[in-house]
């Protein structure tokens, strides 16, 4: 089995500051990487990035605390995971040999590829260091606010997902994501930046890495911001692998299923039930609802009537994308309801 080497920089890697893009991160760092910078504050914040090789924002984030620090401490010390230098360097999420790099944190004994094991050994590092916090950054494909995703009610990450954005996700699934396996050892997010260039998002989170690293300690209160939309996804869509996908305007008339080309627009907007989400001819319904445990649901979502697919009650998508690459490896969309925190 060949696991990826973890070599580790103990000092920011030379041209990391001004680097000028994640495509040319493989001249730097070769392979995933693993950096360890000592802070005034000894339990450090772990950083995630570059776990999706597309997803730049991580990168830029980088960059700047490699800047920031350029010969003086930080205020808290930092371990930082370069993920998927080999996807970056060609712009893509991942390639086809590898996993994806955001579902390897968990893995049964049937999943244990190499990058498993890699992921196995930063779980056990980063916990050996008693970490005070974990943030993993990430971008979205499609058209999304910036936003936060928790698998904890914990004050501590509570507090980091209000301090990002004005929307949050508490989820369960997938369950092999690094920000739901490092909940276990310390409060943990993961942060969803928009789509890559997207600048706000950028400067969000750069602001939270900036400001949790400055942090003494996290305050306990859990009150949520009146303001603050806490939602809680309740299933994932995929579609049947065997079916075909096209949107409106493609002019592909035998296609199994129809999406409409501005599906995108329905990121964290409230679908009221009968909204129509898909279209398709078939007899069975090509989407599927699967819960965090594996369970179909998609009979308490959809409707199939007269060639629509309707929703059956009211629910906001999130992470839709229209790119059938990526509808293909993860999936159409996530729903979600707004979340009872009573
Ligand atoms: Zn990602």
């Amino acid at each position: 089995m060949r696991v990826p080497q973890l070599s580790c920089f103990e000092e920011w890697p030379k041209g990391l500051a001004d680097c000028p893009s994640s495509r040319d991160i493989a001249r730097i760092l070769p392979g995933p990487r693993w950096m360890a910078i000592e802070g005034e504050q000894k339990a450090p914040l772990f950083l995630s990035t570059l776990l999706h090789g597309n997803e730049k924002t991580s990168f830029h984030v980088l960059s700047a605390l490699a800047n920031d620090y350029a010969g003086k401490r930080p205020p808290r010390s930092l371990l930082i995971f370069v993920g998927n230098v080999a996807a970056a360097a060609l712009g893509k999420r991942v390639l086809d040999e590898q996993p994806d790099y955001n579902r390897i944190w968990h893995g049964g004994i049937h999943d244990q590829t190499p990058e498993h094991v890699m992921a196995e050994a930063v779980k056990h590092k980063v916990a050996a260091a008693h970490p005070f916090a974990a943030i993993d950054i990430h971008n979205t494909t499609g058209r999304n606010p910036h936003y936060g995703c928790v698998s904890s009610m914990r004050a501590a990450d509570l507090y980091m997902l209000q301090y990002f954005a004005d929307i949050g996700v508490y989820y369960q699934n997938p369950p092999t994501t690094l920000s739901i396996a490092f909940s276990k050892i310390c409060p943990s997010i993961t942060i969803e930046c928009g789509q890559s260039g997207n600048m706000v998002g950028f400067n969000r989170a750069l602001a939270l890495v900036r400001h949790v690293l400055a942090l003494d300690a996290f305050p306990k209160d859990t009150t949520l911001a009146p303001e603050f939309r806490l939602f809680e996804t309740v299933g994932r869509v995929l579609v049947d692998p065997e079916k075909s996908i096209s949107f409106t305007g493609d002019d592909m008339p035998d296609s199994d299923i129809v999406l409409d080309s501005n599906i995108e627009a329905f990121n964290f907007t409230d679908l009221p039930a009968k909204s129509v989400f898909a279209r398709s001819n078939l007899g069975e319904n090509p989407l599927r609802v699967i819960n965090e445990f594996g369970e179909n649901l998609t009979a308490d979502f959809f409707d199939q009537i007269d060639g629509q697919i309707q929703v059956k009650r009211q629910v906001t998508p999130a992470m839709i994308t229209s790119d059938t690459a990526i509808i293909r490896q993860d999936c159409l969309s996530y729903l979600m309801v707004p979340m009872d925190t009573d």
